[in-house]
């Protein structure tokens, strides 16, 4: 048991720390050579990884996709340094990942997007302790308990738009129903302590309980923010999950 929490422990480490150097996800075949695993215990660990949303694998299950706050492919979003300029770039798996990229690298970044209402080129600066200036709105397309049933799509379409007029410009000509429409700052606000501390090598998951305190912290309450209750959790303290 303690073997495979310390499997677990240190491909998800391997994996997070190879995003935030490099910007990209490390295959199976590297996270075996470099943990000394074979690639069929590195598969099963990301599974297990999988299952307790620490990383989210592609649709055949033998690849990393994404690991919060880092996607391994374009998602509508590019993070780099803030001045001065490096050579380090990462994709943002939405509006929220973005601003969490500069949290969990405790990094001033500019956030690159294009708003999908009217086409045109946004930048954000923003860091640890430095909120976005623009009053821009983030569409977050689904109510917190659904996060995870598509996190991929979720993430998707958390974008960034001029305004709510040009939200809903887009979702008349797309024919796609809003979620809601959330300032910026808002979210820049709630990244900080939700991804605050996703590289640090103590690292543990937050209870379900503390992830709806920080949603609560930063503004996000009512239903549409209502986190699903975890399973494992319910089972341990006698509530129903439903
Ligand atoms: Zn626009
Ligand atoms: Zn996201």
């Amino acid at each position: 048991m303690e073997v495979r929490a310390m499997k677990h422990r240190d491909i998800r480490r391997l994996v997070l720390d190879t995003f935030a150097r490099e910007g990209r996800a490390p295959s199976v075949a590297e996270l075996a050579d470099r943990l000394g695993l074979d690639g069929k215990a590195v598969l099963n660990g990301l599974e297990d990884l999988h299952d307790a949303h620490a990383v989210v694998l592609g649709d055949y299950g033998d690849a990393i996709r994404m690991a919060h706050p880092f996607s391994a492919a374009p998602m509508g979003f590019v993070v780099t340094p803030a001045a001065p300029y490096d050579d380090r770039m990462w994709w943002g798996g939405c509006t929220w990942d973005s601003f969490g990229i500069g949290a969990a690298l405790k990094l001033e970044v500019v956030v690159a997007t294009r708003c999908p209402g009217c086409g045109r080129e946004l930048r954000m600066e923003a860091g640890p302790s430095r909120p976005p200036g623009q009053d821009w709105v983030a569409h977050v397309p689904r109510p917190a308990r659904e996060w995870w049933h598509d996190v991929i799509d979720t993430c998707g379409n958390l974008r960034t738009f001029c305004s709510a007029e040009h939200l809903a410009r887009w979702s008349a000509r797309t024919g796609r129903a809003t979620g809601e429409a959330v300032p910026v700052a808002r979210l820049w606000r709630l990244a900080q302590p939700w991804y605050g501390d996703r590289l640090d090598p103590d690292y543990r998951p937050r209870r379900t309980a503390a992830s709806q305190r920080l949603l609560t912290e930063a503004g996000f309450t009512g239903d549409f923010w209502r986190l699903p209750v975890d399973r494992v959790e319910a089972v341990m303290t006698g509530e129903d999950p439903g």
